[in-house]
């Protein structure tokens, strides 16, 4: 079996990540009939939750982080170490080195489950001033939400999901809101222009002040150090307490240097999502950029759904028990603004045609096509009709077998 040994050679699995991908895996391999024992480690101190409420109810204040966390049953048997960072892979001994504070532990394994975060992409300044964030963690969401209270004015610094669902928040608690993005069309990149166009005007219509085409010069700051303003690359000067820079994430792969595993816009998996260069290795979630049977090519998905689905393969997989086609997935993802609710379905990547499927109202869902293949489905508002189109975007149906023949859109 090629990186992997005999499956009855799995006895002890350590899985580094302890979210949903992590979780999902380690649910997995119990499923399976996995009876060995497994260890589970995290970085954060605070165990699994909800990664998506950061930006949304925690943020929001309608949750609390225990109403965040996640509970799994006594019977999966985990052992869960929290507050310990994976810093080496020693693949030829089967151990990982990880540290607590100054106390630096080793983990052994015979099956490895990679399943590390993507971090924040960082503030890119030697000294951050206070008053500008990043958020991908609980204890950022606290930090932030400590300060929204009292920030009048707030710019978030990109118009990607994360900082349209910050900006619909603290316009909702009343907050001035600017968001900045220097892609003309909000999420014109990922969802074409028209949906983009839809969510812009949404976010404006609500009171937002959402520019694009123009991106972050530089922060002005006083004497204290906090932030006071942002200077926008068209020389407009924007005063603010609160600045969120919300520009993407990149994967936490360090801990793999030098081990063997091939780290390439995360770390590089065949269609079976097991680590190229590896033995006994798997990945799954926003880490893994594994090759997708589906779309022939090679992806890295941030969505938690997949990292579920993913999670679950990766089990099986360690296992020899997976399907050798590998793990075809048309990823899901939903992002909840202002009360309204965007899904979409599959892979937009290259389409090359945009169909507007339903328009009526607010609600919207449009089709992408790559050679008159439907590849994906995003809809706004549309309850459980994006994942109607599952099947479809599964089968690469025709383009045309989804478009109503009289709205067409090049
Ligand atoms: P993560 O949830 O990122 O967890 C990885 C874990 O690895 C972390 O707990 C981290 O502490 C740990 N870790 C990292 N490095 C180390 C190390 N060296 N040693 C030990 N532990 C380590 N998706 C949606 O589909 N819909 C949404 O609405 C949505 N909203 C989101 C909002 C925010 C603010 C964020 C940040 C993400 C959102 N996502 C959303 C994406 C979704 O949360 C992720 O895709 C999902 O959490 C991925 O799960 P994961 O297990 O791969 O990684």
């Amino acid at each position: 079996m090629d990186g992997m040994t005999e499956a009855t050679a799995v006895r002890e699995v350590l899985v580094v990540g302890a979210s949903q991908a992590g979780l999902a895996a380690s649910r997995g391999l119990r499923r399976q009939g996995h009876h060995g024992p497994i260890t589970i480690l995290d970085a954060e101190e605070c165990g699994p939750y909800r990664r998506p409420e950061v930006s949304k109810g925690l943020l929001s204040g309608k949750f609390a982080p225990d109403t965040v966390a996640v509970t799994w049953p006594d019977d999966l048997e985990l052992t869960l170490v929290t507050g310990v960072t994976a810093e080496r892979l020693d693949a030829g001994r089967r151990v990982v080195t990880a540290r607590q504070d100054d106390i630096v532990r080793e983990f052994a394994y015979d099956g490895l489950v990679v399943a590390t975060v993507a971090a924040a992409r960082p503030v890119p300044l030697d000294v951050v001033p206070s008053g500008v964030h990043t958020l991908r963690t609980v204890a950022d969401s606290l930090r932030m939400r400590a300060e929204l209270e009292a920030a009048e004015a707030i710019v978030m610094v990109g118009a990607g999901f994360i900082g349209l669902e910050v900006a619909a928040v603290a316009a909702e608690l009343g907050k001035r809101v600017t968001v900045v993005e220097p892609a003309p069309v909000p999420l014109e990149r990922v969802l074409g222009r028209a949906f983009g166009a839809h969510i812009a005007a949404v976010h404006r219509g609500r009171g937002v002040d959402l520019r694009g085409g123009v991106g972050m010069a530089r922060l002005d700051t006083d004497a204290e150090g906090a932030v006071t303003g942002v200077e926008l690359t068209d020389g407009t000067r924007l005063a603010a307490s609160l600045v969120l820079f919300a520009a993407g994430s990149v994967p936490a792969v360090d801990w793999l240097e030098d081990s063997g595993a091939t780290l390439d816009n995360g770390v590089r998996c065949d269609a079976t999502c097991a680590v190229e260069g590896l033995t006994d290795v798997v990945a799954a979630g926003d880490v893994a950029g594994w090759w997708n049977p589906l779309y022939g090519r090679r992806m890295r998905v941030e969505h938690w759904t997949n990292a579920i689905e993913q999670g679950g393969y990766a089990a099986r997989r360690l296992l020899g028990r997976h399907d050798p086609a590998g793990f075809s997935s048309a990823p899901y993802f939903w992002s909840d603004q202002f009360g309204m609710r965007l899904q979409s379905i599959g892979s937009t990547t290259g389409h090359d045609a945009v169909e507007i499927i339903e328009h009526e109202g607010d609600t919207m869902i449009v089709g992408y096509g790559i050679e008159g293949r439907l590849v994906a489905v995003a809809g706004i508002d549309a309850g459980k009709a994006v994942n109607r189109y599952r099947k479809a975007v599964l089968s690469g149906a025709d383009l045309a077998s989804v478009r109503p023949a009289d709205r067409v859109v090049a």
